[in-house]
């Protein structure tokens, strides 16, 4: 097929040439973002590959399929930013990769809870000054402390053992609970009593409308004073603001983020020559006790490696008129 690769990297060529030796497609990659402006770039192609902060909405599927684009195919696992509906009814089909590696992620986001709990990030800022003081960087064990584990999915499940790894308690919370997970010695329990019985609250349910603001300022007043966030899964789960208040009256003891609301006007582009305008943004970068990743978590040779072969198998698959189960996304 003639896939219309929107938003590419280099590293994205990498992996995709490699994979593509297999299947044979012509893609055309394109460095812009899919948006209502540039979607006609798609003309003359069958398929279009898109990610994370590429646009998917009503007039964009519109716009692909009047110039004969048949298939969407997300090199991601979150589909949140795409009008299922819309796609269904303008003839469109969606895939995604369901899962490519869940341990790149979860190994990420205990990364940002290590790097919290021990200032890491501070430390290695010292030491490169010159100023091996400790004052600041006294730290906690994690062994022992409670994690709380907001959906016990792919990602979720693995940050769950990593942590039990560690000697950690966890308290899990999801809309379909897992025998696995509880297998593991961890406790289903509501949200409400997550987010009052932890000391890390860590967030991998996917965005939908019932979880928009999953944490804002009222969620806030029920976790313990001092505890951590962390928030490896899509921006909008967090009320921003609302955490940056919690931050500066000392309610939440720390952050890490490796995605944000406002993400996609910022993240995978280079803007140190920029001034940001974002001010909620800039705010959270003030902060000694947040650490902010550009949505990097997914960023490993092993999950790009997956992405690209799943994604062109997935492109293959379509063109040969065959079932793609898990892959497809359906309206609601
Ligand atoms: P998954 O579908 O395997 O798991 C999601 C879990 O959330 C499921 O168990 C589901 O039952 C649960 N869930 C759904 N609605 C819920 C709700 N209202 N409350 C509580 N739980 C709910 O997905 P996954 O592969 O584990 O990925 C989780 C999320 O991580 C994705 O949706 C995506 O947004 C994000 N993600 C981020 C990166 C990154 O690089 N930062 C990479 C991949 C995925």
């Amino acid at each position: 097929m003639k896939i219309a690769f929107f938003n590419t990297k280099q590293y994205d060529r990498r992996f995709f040439d490699t994979a593509n030796a297999e299947h044979g497609h012509s893609i055309s990659y394109l460095e812009p973002r899919l948006t209502a402006e540039t979607a006609r770039l798609a003309q003359g192609h069958d398929a279009v590959c898109a990610f994370v902060n590429d646009s998917l909405d009503r007039q964009v599927l519109a716009s692909l399929a009047a110039d004969g684009v048949t298939l969407v195919a997300l090199r991601s696992a979150g589909f949140n930013h795409v009008d299922v509906g819309a796609a269904r009814e303008f003839g469109l089909a969606v895939v995604r990769v369901p899962a490519y590696s869940p341990h790149s992620v979860a190994e990420h986001t205990v990364g940002l809870i290590l790097a919290l709990d021990r200032r890491i990030h501070r430390a290695h800022a010292r030491v490169r000054e010159g100023n091996f003081a400790l004052d600041g960087l006294l730290g906690r064990e994690l062994r022992s402390r409670t994690a709380g584990v907001v959906g016990t999915g792919r990602i979720g499940a693995a940050v769950a053992r990593i942590l039990r790894g560690f000697g950690c308690r966890i308290l899990a919370y999801d809309v379909h609970p897992d025998p696995e997970i509880e297998a593991l010695g961890a406790s289903y329990v509501p949200l409400d009593v997550l987010l009052a019985g932890s000391d890390i609250v860590t967030l991998h349910c996917p965005l939908t409308p019932e979880t928009h603001h999953l944490i804002d300022a009222r969620a806030i007043s029920l976790m313990r004073t001092g505890a951590m966030l962390i928030n490896t899964s899509r921006g909008a789960l967090i009320d921003t603001p609302a955490v940056v208040e919690a931050l500066k009256s000392g309610d939440l003891g720390s952050l890490g983020l490796d995605v944000y609301e406002e993400e996609a006007d910022l993240f995978f582009e280079d803007l140190s020559d920029r001034v940001i305008q974002d001010d909620v943004f800039s705010r959270l970068l003030t902060f000694p006790n947040v650490i902010v990743t550009g949505h990097q978590a997914f960023f490993t040779e092993e999950a790009l490696r997956a992405i690209a072969e799943t994604t062109l198998a997935n492109v293959s698959a379509f063109a040969r008129g065959e079932s793609l189960d898990e892959a497809v996304l359906l309206p609601d």
